[in-house]
C-alpha cells in the first residue's frame, strides 16, 4: 500500500497494487460518516476500472446505513452539479482525470457542489485511520439509480448561453473525447448548438486511444482531422472532461492555458468582475483582466483553493491554466463541457475565427522543470532566498515565487512525486528557460 497516493483532497493509486477495492470500501464508509451517515450520490468516467470501485463504495455506503444515488457514468462537473441539484450530503466522484489509464482515483464533494475544503479532507484521513463500526442487517443503507445527471448539466449550459444565436453560426466541430465521460455529454450539447459533429475517440469504454491528458503533444490526430475536413474549431477533454483544449481552425493546438485567457476575454466582455486562478497561471490572465480594469487574485495550487476563494469572492470567472474553466453560474466546479458553449458564443460574437482571436492574447512562455530533491531542501531555498531579495519581489502563498520585470519563477515541493517544481514565465522563451535555469542552480548550491 505504499504508493497509494492520500491527501485532504482524496485519495489516488494504480489499480491493483495500490488501490484496491478494499481501500475504496474504508474510504466511501469514512466519508459516510463525515457526512453523518446521509444520502451519498456516486459517479464515474468511464475507466475499466470504475465498475468494480463504484460497487465498492456502494458496499461501503450501504454497510454503515446510507441511502446511495447511483449515477452511474457521468464527467466530473456532471456529478458536483447533480450533488447540489439533488440535495444530497455529498458524492463520490470515481475519476482517475488525466491520469495514465492504469490509475484512479476518489474525490468527494460536499453538499454544495465544492470538493472538500481542506480542513474537512484532514478529518476523512482521522475518520479513515479509526475503526468505524457498521450497521446490523436491518439498518443497511438503499439504493437507487439516476440517470439525469447529464440532462441537468445540459439544461444548466443552455440556459447561459444564446443558444439560438450560435445555431445560426452552424460551426463545424471536432471532439476528442479520448473516449471518456465527456463522449456522453459533449456531442449532445455541441447538437443542440446547431453544430455540425466529428466525433474522434466518442466511445464512452475507458480505452485511452492517447494519454488523457489534454495538451497539445497529445492531440495530433485531432488536429489533423480539424485540417482535413476544414472545421472551424477542435475540442478535447481529459477522461472526466473537467478540462478542455482548443485546436484552432488551421489545426494547430493552443496551448491548455488559452481556454481559460479566451473564456476569461469572454465573460468579462459581458460583465467585469474578479478573477481567480491559482499562483502558476499565466501573468497573460492578468493582463487580459487589465483590458477590463478587472483583477485577478491568486491561490495556492489545488482547484479547492480557487473555487472556494471563487465563491467566497463573488468572481465572475476563474480556474486554472491546465484547461480547467470555473463559471459561477453553473457551478464552482472545473467545468470542460460548459467551455465549449462559451467558447463557441465567443466565436459567434466576434465573427472571427480562433485562431485570430488566440493571436490577440499576451504572449508569454512557460517553462515546467522537476527535480528530484527533498522538502527539507526547500526550506534551506526559502531561507536564501529571502535573504536575497526585499519581501515586494517574494510570495510565499504556496511555495516560493520570485517575481521580476521580465517574468516570475516559482518553486514548489509537489504533493504527489518527491520533486521541487520549478515553473517560470517571460515575454521571451529564452528568458523563461533563464529564470527556470537560474531557479535550478540556486536549489542546487
Ligand atoms: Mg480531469
Amino acid at each position: 500500500m505504499k504508493s497509494l497516493i492520500v491527501s485532504p483532497s482524496g485519495v489516488r493509486g494504480i489499480v491493483g497494487k495500490d488501490l484496491v477495492p478494499e481501500v475504496v470500501v474504508k474510504f466511501a464508509r469514512a466519508f459516510g460518516k463525515l457526512m453523518n451517515e446521509g444520502k451519498i450520490a456516486v459517479g464515474s468516467d468511464t475507466r475499466t476500472s470504475n465498475e468494480m470501485f463504484r460497487y465498492a463504495a456502494f458496499s461501503g455506503l450501504l454497510s454503515l446505513g446510507c441511502e446511495v444515488v447511483d449515477l452511474g457514468i457521468c464527467p466530473t462537473p456532471s456529478i458536483q452539479l447533480m450533488v447540489k441539484h439533488l440535495r444530497v450530503q455529498g458524492g463520490i466522484v470515481i475519476t482517475g482525470s488525466h491520469n495514465p489509464v492504469e490509475w484512479n482515483a476518489l474525490k468527494f464533494v460536499r453538499s454544495d457542489g465544492l470538493f472538500l475544503y481542506p480542513e474537512e479532507g484532514k478529518k476523512l484521513l482521522e475518520i479513515y485511520n479509526n475503526p468505524i463500526p457498521q450497521v446490523s442487517w436491518d439498518k443497511i443503507g438503499t439504493i437507487f439509480k439516476d440517470s439525469s445527471a447529464i440532462d441537468n448539466h445540459l439544461r444548466k449550459i443552455l440556459k447561459v448561453v444564446d443558444r439560438e444565436k450560435i445555431r445560426k453560426k452552424k460551426f463545424k466541430v471536432v471532439l476528442d473525447a479520448c473516449n471518456g465521460a465527456g463522449a456522453l455529454i459533449s456531442p449532445l450539447l455541441l447538437n443542440e448548438l446547431g453544430c455540425e459533429v466529428t466525433k474522434v475517440n466518442c466511445t464512452p469504454n475507458g480505452i485511452f486511444p492517447h494519454s488523457p491528458e489534454p495538451v497539445p503533444s497529445n492531440l495530433g490526430e485531432l488536429c489533423r482531422i480539424v485540417k482535413n475536413e476544414e472545421a472551424d474549431i477542435g475540442f478535447a477533454h481529459d477522461a472526466d472532461a473537467d478540462r478542455l483544449t482548443v485546436v484552432s481552425e488551421k489545426g494547430k493546438a493552443l496551448s491548455e492555458d488559452y481556454t481559460l485567457l479566451l473564456t476569461t476575454r469572454f465573460i468579462l466582455k459581458k460583465s467585469k468582475g474578479l478573477v481567480v486562478t491559482n499562483v502558476c497561471t499565466t501573468y497573460a490572465l492578468d493582463e487580459v483582466a487589465r483590458e477590463f480594469g478587472c483583477e485577478v487574485i491568486r491561490t495556492k495550487v489545488g482547484d479547492i483553493w480557487v473555487s472556494s476563494l471563487m465563491k467566497e469572492k463573488g468572481a465572475v470567472i476563474g480556474g486554472e491554466g491546465n484547461g480547467g474553466v470555473i463559471i459561477p453560474q453553473i457551478n464552482y466546479a472545473r467545468d470542460g463541457i460548459a467551455a465549449i458553449a462559451l467558447l463557441l458564443e465567443y466565436l459567434t460574437q466576434e465573427n472571427k475565427p480562433v485562431s485570430q482571436l488566440a493571436d490577440t492574447l499576451p504572449q508569454y512562455f512557460m517553462v515546467k522543470k522537476k527535480l528530484r530533491a527533498s522538502s527539507a531542501c526547500f526550506t534551506r531555498i526559502e531561507q536564501r532566498l529571502k535573504g536575497e531579495f526585499e519581501k515586494e519581489k517574494l510570495s510565499f502563498l504556496d511555495g516560493v515565487k520570485v517575481k521580476k520585470k521580465e517574468g516570475w519563477v516559482h518553486i514548489r515541493v509537489s504533493g504527489t512525486e518527491p520533486v521541487i517544481r520549478v515553473i517560470a514565465e517571460a515575454k521571451s522563451k529564452l528568458e523563461a528557460e533563464k529564470f527556470a535555469q537560474w531557479a535550478i542552480k540556486r536549489i542546487r548550491e
